[in-house]
């Protein structure tokens, strides 16, 4: 499994970083502080999990500018931005660069942990979202051409009479082939097809690939 969720603590002004790590360690949280976002950045690895809690002022990155290579680098972390300069523009561009929240420095223990929590949590959704669609992608590669041609059809919904004569086989194969799909997907009906397909955009592949 990936690293143990972490705390990511940002910020250029010692007294509180080393405030907001002792907090974060009270809840028995991991946390780990940067006195900077090059930092941190330097140190941030794909596999990393758990959430940043990031200054906008510092020298060197921005808290905004940190966001802005976080995206570039793909990182999902959650990023929760405080700052003692809040501004309602300063808010707005870093919601859209992508914090999940933002609190006014100095932010009070209960909310910044709630905002902590509820970061970790969306982490962790992401992360079984991330590792179903995996799941789901690696079932699809154990299907035969044949068989994908069939799924195709029963997720249009057509009976098997009618999947046999569009396919031109017959209908004790499209039967076979159903089966078959159904055990490998670990599809229990076809509502559960529908939304393991759905989980993969197998719907878009097939119209961009036909
Ligand atoms: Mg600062």
């Amino acid at each position: 499994m990936a690293n143990q969720s972490t705390v990511h603590i940002i910020d250029d002004d010692t007294a509180v970083r080393e405030s907001l790590l002792a907090l974060v360690n009270m809840k028995g949280l991991t946390a780990k502080g940067y006195s900077s976002a090059e930092s941190f950045l330097s140190n941030l690895q794909p596999s990393d999990t758990g959430c940043v809690v990031c200054d906008v002022r510092m020298p060197g990155l921005t808290g905004l500018q940190l966001l802005e290579k976080m995206a570039e680098r793909k990182s999902t972390l959650p990023v929760i931005i405080i700052t003692a300069f809040a501004d309602v523009p300063t808010a707005v561009r870093a919601m859209q660069a992508g914090a999940v929240t933002f609190l006014e420095k100095p932010a009070n223990d209960t909310d910044l942990i709630a905002a902590i929590q509820q970061a970790l949590n969306l982490e962790q959704a992401q992360q079984a979202l991330r590792r179903q669609k995996a799941d789901v992608e690696n079932k699809l590669t154990t299907l035969t051409a044949d068989e994908i041609a069939v799924m195709r059809k029963m997720l249009e919904g057509l009976p098997n009479k009618r999947i046999a004569s569009d396919l031109d086989i017959g209908l004790r194969t499209v039967e076979l082939r159903r089966s078959n799909i159904m055990k490998k997907m670990g599809a229990g009906s076809l509502a559960e097809l529908v939304r393991l397909a759905l989980l993969v955009d197998f719907f878009q592949a097939d119209s961009k690939g036909s």
